[in-house]
C-alpha cells in the first residue's frame, strides 16, 4: 500500500506525515530527508546534491530515482511517499517500479496552500537537527530556547534550514509550479485515487481529514 503526500515546500507534509506514522503502520520515505542525511554525511552524492538543495532546485532525477526505487525494492508493507515523485519523469519511474513489485498507487494526498502563506510559514521555521520535526518559532531568538521534544531525539537543538531563505523558498515554490504541480494532474488523468486538502488550516483538523482516507 503507497500513500503518497504532494503539496508545495511549507503545506505542511512533514508535519503531517509524522502524525500519520504515529497514528497508523507506515513506513515513512522522504527524499528530502534521505538528501539531508546525504549532506550531512558528506557522501559522493551529499556533495552533488547540496548545491541544488541549497538553491531550491530539483536533485537530477538520475540520482534521486535511484535512490528512491532502492528504498522501495523489497518493501510489501505500507510507505508513506513524502518528496517524489517531484516531475512527470519522477512519476512515470515510480509508476514502472510498482507495476514490476506488483504494488499500485492506493492514494495521492494533494495538499494546497496559497504562495503568501507559504513564504509566512517557511520564514518562521526551524526543524530538530537530528529527526527533521518542523517547529514555528514565535521570535528569532526563540530557536535557542527549543529543543526537540521526540523522546528518541534527547533534546537536540533546532536549526534554521538552509534552504528556507527567502531566494531558495521563492525559487522552490517556482520549481513546484512549473514541475511538480503537473504531477497532479499526472495522477488524475491515470485516475489514481487523489484527493485536494485544504491544508490552510489547523494541523490537528487536516490529520482529521487525512484519518478519514486512510481508515477506509
Ligand atoms: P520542501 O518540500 O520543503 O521543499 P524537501 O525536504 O522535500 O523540502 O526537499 C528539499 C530539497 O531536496 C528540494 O528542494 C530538492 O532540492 C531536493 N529533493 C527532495 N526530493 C527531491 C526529488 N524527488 N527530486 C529532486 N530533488 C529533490
Amino acid at each position: 500500500m503507497n500513500v503518497i503526500l504532494l503539496g508545495p515546500p511549507g503545506a505542511g507534509k512533514g508535519t503531517q506525515a509524522r502524525k500519520i506514522v504515529d497514528s497508523y503502520d507506515y513506513e515513512y520515505i522522504s527524499t528530502g530527508d534521505m538528501l539531508r542525511k546525504e549532506v550531512q554525511s558528506e557522501s559522493e552524492l551529499g556533495q552533488i546534491a547540496k548545491s541544488y538543495m541549497n538553491n531550491g532546485d530539483l536533485v537530477p532525477d538520475k540520482y534521486i530515482i535511484e535512490m528512491i526505487v532502492t528504498s522501495l525494492g523489497d518493501l510489501d508493507s505500507k510507505n508513506l511517499i513524502d518528496g517524489f515523485p517531484r516531475n512527470i519523469s519522477q512519476a512515470e519511474s515510480l509508476d514502472k517500479k510498482l507495476i514490476e513489485n506488483k504494488q499500485e498507487i492506493s492514494l495521492v494526498l494533494h495538499m494546497y496552500v496559497e504562495d503568501k502563506e507559504l513564504i509566512s510559514r517557511l520564514s518562521n521555521r526551524a526543524v530538530c537537527v537530528s529527526c527533521q520535526t518542523p517547529y514555528k518559532l514565535k521570535f528569532p531568538d526563540e530557536i535557542n530556547e527549543i529543543t526537540c521534544i521526540n523522546s528518541y531525539c534527547d533534546n537536540s537543538s533546532i536549526k534554521i534550514r538552509e534552504d528556507d531563505n527567502p531566494e531558495s523558498v521563492a525559487r522552490r515554490i517556482s520549481v513546484y509550479k512549473e514541475d511538480t504541480f503537473p504531477v497532479v494532474n499526472y495522477y488524475k488523468d491515470l485516475d489514481v485515487n487523489l484527493v485536494d486538502i485544504n491544508a490552510h488550516r489547523p494541523e490537528d483538523e487536516i490529520f482529521q481529514e487525512i484519518s478519514k482516507f486512510l481508515e477506509v
